[in-house]
């Protein structure tokens, strides 16, 4: 099997700021990670090539340093990763962001074969808005299944079971095929040093940019995107302000603080006394 895994290198979501003038997220300098919830999409795709054989190719669209995203998966045991990067793709709605993933998709197909499924996460951390494997999906013409959380091979069909909040169901479905898988479903495998080292050694990350995939430069990034955040009616703020405290006696700081974060006296002083012994 052909298996690709699509995973988002997201944000500390913590550290995400907006821009209210242009309507999208400022993401530069802020430290990410993979998506969590496309670890179980990987570990799925991994099991079915323990399985059945072939190979897993892991694909993201975005920017150069989500490199490290794709080394991680391939140190979980991915084969080939693709990073769809190009300037045009920025500011990207999920119509375009799918739209470069599912014509990704075309490419490793023109370059090493059919693929027979694409995996997703459930949703992202930053985002939420799970769209991403249903629009791939339809870009591609392709059977679409969501919540899956176990995938195997019967009679050169796939079948899969899904966990709904109030039922479990199973299906047959045709291949190629794309499935997201549900964020708990399964445990992701660890990194492996030696994948990690045969990652390095190799090079197997592949970098295409929009001249490889030739798309419409009116398709992709913000001119692609129907979506517009036309009015920000409220952006919270929280307010900080640096206070600088410099007492002689460390007591003295321990009564500031706690006056700081207790209005009630009592507490203040219980606490003062399990602090200093009544000092
Ligand atoms: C108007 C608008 C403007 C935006 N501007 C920006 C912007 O300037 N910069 C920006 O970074 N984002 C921007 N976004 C967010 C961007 O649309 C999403 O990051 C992207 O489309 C993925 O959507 P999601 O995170 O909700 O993914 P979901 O649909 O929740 O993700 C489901 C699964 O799809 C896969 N997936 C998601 N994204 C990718 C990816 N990029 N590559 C491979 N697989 C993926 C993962 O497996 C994930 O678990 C904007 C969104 C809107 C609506």
């Amino acid at each position: 099997m052909r298996i690709v895994v699509g995973i988002k290198w997201v944000p500390n979501t913590q550290a995400v700021r907006f821009d209210p003038k242009t309507g999208t997220l400022i993401r530069t300098g802020v430290p990410a990670i993979v998506n969590p919830h496309d670890l179980p999409a990987a570990e799925l795709a991994l099991r079915l090539k323990d399985e059945y054989g072939g190979e897993v190719i892991v694909l993201t669209m975005a920017p150069p340093p989500a490199i490290q995203g794709l080394e991680h998966i391939l140190g979980m045991g991915a084969d080939r990763a693709v990073l769809l990067t190009d300037r045009a793709f920025a500011g990207a709605d999920t119509l375009a962001t799918s739209y470069v993933i599912a014509q990704g998709i075309r490419k490793i197909e023109e370059e090493w074969g059919p693929v027979d499924l694409a995996v997703f996460g459930q949703e992202t951390i930053d985002s939420s808005t799970a769209h991403i494997g249903a629009q791939v999906a339809s870009w591609l013409g392709w059977p679409y299944i969501y919540y899956v959380k176990k995938a195997w091979l019967q009679d050169g069909r796939l079948r899969v079971v899904r966990q709904l909040e109030s039922a479990v169901e199973e299906f047959e479905v045709s291949t190629p095929a794309v499935v997201s898988v549900a964020m708990k479903a399964l445990k992701a495998r660890p990194v492996r040093l030696s994948y990690k080292l045969r990652a390095k050694l190799e090079n197997p990350i592949t970098v295409w940019t929009n001249k490889d995939l030739g798309l419409d430069p009116r398709c992709v990034g913000l001119k692609g995107s129907p979506t517009i955040v036309s009015k920000v009616t409220y952006l919270p703020e929280v307010p900080r302000k640096k206070i600088v405290y410099k007492p002689k006696d460390p007591r003295d700081a321990a009564r500031w603080i706690l006056a700081q974060l207790f209005s009630d006296e009592k507490t203040r002083e219980a606490l003062y006394k399990a602090l200093w012994g009544g000092a």
